[in-house]
This record gives C-alpha cells, structure tokens and sequence, in this order.
C-alpha cells in the first residue's frame, strides 16, 4: 500500500497544531505507521531538503528545521502521497486555499507547517531516512 512522509514542522508543533493535523488525516481516512518526536540536527535537515541546496533560503531553511522538535510520520493509503499534499495545500500559505493545512493555520512560507513527500522516490527516500523499518507497523 502507497506511503507518504509527513512532518509537522517546529513551527506547527510549537503552535499546538498536532492534533489538528493528525486528525485532519485520521478523518480523511489514511492510516498512521509511524510516528516519533525529534530534533533534527542542521546535517540532517540538510540531508531531508537536499534538493533545495542550491536555492538561496537553504541555509535559513535547514536552520529552521533543526530548531526544535519535528513530528516525523509516515501514513499509508490509496493515494495519499498525492492527496496529502491537496490536505497540506501550496508551499506558499498566501497561495494555499482556505481549507487546506496551509491556508487555513499558515501565513509565511518560511513558517509553513508541515511537509510532504512530494513523490513515490521522495517518499519511499524520506521514509528511510527518518524511520528504521522496524519503527513501521
Ligand atoms: P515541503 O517540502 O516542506 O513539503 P513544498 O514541497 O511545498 O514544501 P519545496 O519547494 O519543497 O515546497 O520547499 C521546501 C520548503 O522550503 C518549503 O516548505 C518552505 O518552508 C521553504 N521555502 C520554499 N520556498 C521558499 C522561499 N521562497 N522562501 C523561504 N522559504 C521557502
Ligand atoms: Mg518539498
């Protein structure tokens, strides 16, 4: 069954927004394997955003993900890698729809929340790199 790697970011976690996410998910009907609370260090957000690196806000980024606890998941489903990312809304929080994640709790990109495997690689990348596969149910 598909998988996807959801985070919610320091900012969501510090703003209390766990259980609003994790219901969000829960209602939609996908089904939580994995979850775990951690601080990431600056090497390993850098390993998490790699893609990104050449882009000018990485430093800031990478900074900011290793600023304080991480909710790391992993949720499965009949297409949730995709429809994950419709629940979470566009990067940019003045771009996402009300009723998304984003659009409804968020208002910078640089605060946006939670984060999305954005493909079948990326996700099956991101899940190995956060989780041992013993940590899966
Ligand atoms: P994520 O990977 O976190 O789920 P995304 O896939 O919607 O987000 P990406 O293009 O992968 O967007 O960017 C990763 C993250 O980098 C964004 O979530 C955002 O926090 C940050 N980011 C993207 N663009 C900008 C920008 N122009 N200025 C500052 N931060 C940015
Ligand atoms: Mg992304």
């Amino acid at each position: 069954m598909e998988r996807t790697f959801i985070a919610i970011k320091p900012d969501g976690v510090q703003r209390g927004l766990i259980s609003e996410i994790v219901n969000r998910f829960e209602r939609k009907g996908y089904k939580l394997v994995a979850i775990k609370l951690i601080v990431p260090s600056k090497g390993f957000a850098e390993k998490h955003y790699h893609d990104l690196k050449e882009r000018p806000f990485f430093n800031g980024l990478c900074d900011f993900l290793s600023s304080g606890p991480v909710l790391a998941m992993v949720w499965e489903g009949e297409g949730v890698i995709k429809y994950g990312r419709k629940l979470i809304g566009a990067t940019d929080p003045q771009k996402s729809e009300p009723g998304t994640i984003r659009g409804d709790l968020g208002v910078v990109v640089g605060r946006n929340i939670i984060h999305g495997s954005d493909g079948p690689e990326t996700a099956k990348d991101e899940i190995a790199l956060w989780f041992e596969p013993k940590e899966l149910v």
